[in-house]
């Protein structure tokens, strides 16, 4: 290569690593590796595939052992910028707990999906993380049951009772209660989710936390009778935190409800900002929609 060649191929070269590096992918770290649901580990890859489609995330999987504390399960939490939480299972190494504790006081961001909701039921803080939860020995000492009463107030309950039930899956009606939060801007005041469980009488501190958007959970339907949280927000000291208590079956997955929620939650939680826009396939109050999911 004479001189000249060799002075504009190199112009050439880092003029595209300045490219890249201007705008650096934020880094996402999904959680797993036990669940009462059988399907985590396809749905770990659903949802891999949901943030990379963005083109803001890189992700990484961390992966625990299939039961009991992993004792060599120590992500590096601090070296991302959201954790997408997909566990379900036997308590975190006592320095993992603490690290990711730390991580979230020091503005970490987190998502909180489904059955992740029923973890860690005696871990004082990341109960205080997730705002609600269900199972996992909860009860009126884990904090009030949570809900949107039917005149449109927000209703906490400190009455006895357990936390957490579903009745059998079906497609139901999400409603937007905050359309001006960066998550939910922009969505239809109310759209039909794809048949997935629906999580009613959670119950936790639900401390510095909004309700984005609930669904009803009729009784008909073996339901609460309640407008129950569906998609919610919770702030931990500086960090960020998104909940849906959607996602159980990987077909609950597809809905595209689901998935733009996914994104946009993880990247609120990245950033405290939205930057991408509601797909044109979302659903409407009248019909769900779905992308099949393939690899
Ligand atoms: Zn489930």
């Amino acid at each position: 290569m004479n001189f000249k060649l060799s002075l504009v191929f190199s112009v050439v070269v880092s003029l595209s690593v300045l490219t890249s590096a201007s705008e650096p992918k934020l880094k996402a770290l999904i959680v797993d590796g036990q669940n009462n649901h059988g399907n985590w580990p396809q749905t770990t890859q659903m949802m891999k595939k949901y943030l990379q489609e963005t083109e803001l995330f890189n992700v990484d999987v961390a992966t625990t052992k299939g039961s009991g504390t992993d004792e060599s399960f120590k992500p590096d939490f601090k070296s991302y910028q959201v954790v997408v939480t997909n566990y379900n299972g036997a308590p975190w190494p006592e320095q993992t707990q603490k690290s990711f504790v730390s991580y979230l006081k020091n503005g970490g961001g987190l998502v909180v999906v489904h059955a992740a909701n029923n973890s860690f039921g005696n871990w004082k803080e990341y109960n205080e993380i997730i705002g609600l939860g269900g199972w996992g020995g909860r009860n009126e000492k884990s904090g009030p049951y949570v809900y949107y009463n039917d005149q449109g107030k927000v209703v906490r309950d400190s009455s006895k009772g357990r936390g957490g039930h579903h009745g059998p899956q079906h497609p139901f009606a999400v409603v937007t209660r905050d359309a001006e939060h960066p998550i939910t801007k922009g969505m239809p005041k109310s759209w039909l989710h794809e048949k997935d469980e629906l999580y009613d009488y959670l119950r936790g501190p639900a401390n510095n936390m909004k309700i984005l958007a609930t669904a009803y959970a009729s009784k008909e339907k073996g339901g609460s009778g309640r407008h129950e949280p569906m998609l919610m927000t919770i702030t931990y000291e500086k960090g960020r935190i998104f909940h849906t208590p959607m996602g159980h079956g990987n077909y609950s997955q597809e809905c595209v409800g689901f998935i733009a929620s996914l994104q946009r939650g993880a990247e609120w939680a990245s950033t405290g900002k939205v930057t991408q826009k509601i797909p044109t396939d979302f659903p409407t109050l009248d019909k769900v929609s779905k992308r099949l999911f393939k690899k």
